[in-house]
């Protein structure tokens, strides 16, 4: 344990320490971890940083005070709800991160429920075992159950399965667009068929496709339909921090209708300062984080996401080229966006994973089945002629046996 200097220090004594801290960081400028950042040029990072700074105190628990933060709120939610097909009717908010919109996803099916007398004391969620570990941890602190759904053999959610999981307590299906672990598009068209057959919240997790795949789509891949469109979808949750390229901590969650939305926020009077009165789960909303969501969306605008998902996809497919032409390797599934990953056949994956480490890669690896993981985004262009010579000479050194693995676990 340290203690608090009784002396204070200047910024420079202070820049110092913490560029020393971050020595041994990652480093992400050139594309050396394949997860937690999000990095599109430091052109679209400056105008998130300055945006930022410019609203760094500002407080968007104070709409009446800041009525700037209030528009831009507003503004993003619209911007969202059009991108990604929201009726009018569609509302939203914006949150903390992907784990904040589901856990009020998760929260506003469940007293939805109640108000329905549905779902008895612990309600259930049915979701394919791909889904994220936010609906888990929501449901832990909600009183909620996740049923968790083995996918097929083609590691998509098994819909059959699932319907056969859903009992009298279940009130809500998942949907991911896409799932993390393999990086595919769930079927939300049939998740939606489902949803309504057995009048279920369906809520699709976007956090990582919602301002990537409309693009994507817009270029003419292959992407399945997964927005507010598709007939069953109540919420979507979409995250500004992720490929919305937005400063953190920063997401949306949206719904299809205000009936459903109005069982999200919290009031309370019950103190002697009055009503207290909140949309979403945070007290204190950070200023910088929802202006640099706002600015960064309309810097770059749909023809700047259009290129991102253009620049991100090319370098998907040179990896994967790259990474299919070394022998033994072979790709997981068959993912749309910017999730891929890929496992060996009589190679050891977690051996090469090791030796990648060696080379100063942060490498994601699946636990099942074992593999090397990828969250791309355009920092990724710089890397990919290194990583592939790197790639090589691990898959060899591990072929000829010169390199065995030391046994570290699959770690998100
Ligand atoms: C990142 C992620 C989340 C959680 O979002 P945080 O911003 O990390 O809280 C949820 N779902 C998916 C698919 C994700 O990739």
């Amino acid at each position: 344990m340290t203690t608090l200097p009784t002396t204070g220090a200047s910024w420079d004594a202070l820049e110092r320490e913490m560029s020393e801290a971050r020595r041994a960081d990652v480093d992400w400028r050139r594309g050396r971890t394949a997860v937690y950042i999000h990095y599109a040029g430091d052109d679209v990072l400056d105008i998130a940083k300055r945006a930022y700074a410019m609203f760094f105190s500002e407080n968007g628990l104070g709409p009446r005070a800041f009525q700037s933060l209030a528009k831009f709120e507003s503004d993003v939610v619209g911007w969202t709800l059009g991108l990604l097909n929201g009726s009018p009717d569609a509302q939203g908010a914006l949150t903390s991160g992907g784990t904040e919109s589901i856990f009020l996803a998760v929260m506003t099916a469940r007293d939805w429920a109640r108000a329905n007398k549905r779902g008895g004391a612990t309600p259930r969620i049915v979701a394919a075992n791909t889904a994220h570990p936010a609906f888990n941890k929501a449901a832990h602190w909600l009183g909620m159950e996740v049923v968790r759904v083995p996918v097929g053999a083609d590691l998509r959610p098994d819909v059959a399965a699932m319907a056969a999981a859903i009992t009298p307590e279940t009130v809500m299906l998942v949907g991911s667009a896409p799932a993390y672990p393999y990086g595919m598009v769930d079927p939300i068209p049939e998740l939606g068929r489902l949803a309504e057959r057995h009048d279920l919240w369906l809520h699709v997790d976007a956090c990582v496709g919602g301002f990537l795949a409309p693009f994507v789509k817009k270029l003419g891949h292959p992407m399945p339909d997964f927005d507010l469109s598709v007939p069953g979808v109540w919420s979507l949750s979409a995250d500004l921090h992720k490929l919305g390229f937005s400063a953190k901590p920063a997401s949306v969650i949206l719904y299809r209708d205000a009936a459903l939305h109005r069982h999200q926020g919290f009031r309370f009077e019950d103190w002697p300062r009055g009503l207290y009165e909140v949309p979403t789960f945070t007290g204190t909303r950070p200023g910088g984080a929802i202006a640099a969501a706002w600015a960064t969306l309309k810097h770059l605008g749909t023809s700047g996401y259009t290129d991102i998902a253009r620049r991100i996809m090319s370098v998907r497919q040179r990896l994967q080229t790259g990474i299919t032409a070394i022998p033994g390797l072979k790709l997981i599934g068959d993912p749309e966006l910017c999730i891929f990953s890929y496992g060996a056949d009589g190679l050891d994956v977690a051996a090469i994973a090791d030796g990648l480490t060696d080379k100063g890669w942060l490498v994601g690896r699946n636990a099942r089945p074992p593999a090397i993981h990828f969250m791309l985004t355009p920092v990724h262009e710089a890397m990919v002629e290194d990583y592939l010579r790197d790639l090589r000479e691990v898959a060899e050194r591990v072929r000829s046996g010169a390199l065995t693995t030391r046994g570290v676990a699959a770690t998100y």
